[in-house]
């Protein structure tokens, strides 16, 4: 769950291109080329192997880590701030938002430990909170064997 964490957060790495002098809007830039579902791909593919090196099974792990990289880009459609997100890159810089987008866009950097930046999280807790009770549900196994309904004699 920690590195899949990990991998989902990876493409807003992005922002350090700011500092470099690498515009928003560039193809680069912050929700460019790393957002894209190309990108996402690629760093599952990526993440596949480095789990197939670790002892996982590549294809679960890749399908997994394929399917977390590609929604950081598509989830981002789904926020009301920002320059859109290139999905296409390569085949194209055009920037894309969804018609919905319920959730408010998260500050850059420190903003994020900003009252801005608390209602952020709260409300993709709430959005997600369903999610985030499955993957933190015991499975039967993490529960243990079932009590036995034969009398023990
Ligand atoms: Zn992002």
């Amino acid at each position: 769950m920690v590195a899949f964490s990990v991998l989902s957060a990876m493409h807003d790495a992005d922002v350090l291109g700011f500092s470099f002098g690498i515009p928003y809007d560039a193809p680069y830039g912050h929700r460019g080329a790393s957002h894209s579902i190309v990108a996402g791909l690629m760093l599952g593919l990526l993440a596949g192997w480095l789990g197939k090196l670790a002892g996982c099974s590549w294809g679960r792990t890749t399908a997994i880590a394929c399917a977390v990289a590609v929604s950081h880009g598509l989830l981002d459609a789904f926020t009301d701030g920002g320059r859109g997100i290139a999905l296409l890159w390569p085949f194209s810089n055009e920037r894309f938002f969804s018609p919905w987008q319920p959730f408010p866009v998260s500050p850059l950097g420190m903003g994020i430990f900003s009252l801005w930046g608390l209602r952020v999280l709260v409300v993709e807790l709430v959005f997600f909170s369903p999610l985030l009770a499955f993957a933190l549900w015991p499975s039967a196994r993490q529960r243990g064997p079932r009590p036995s309904r034969t009398p023990r004699p």
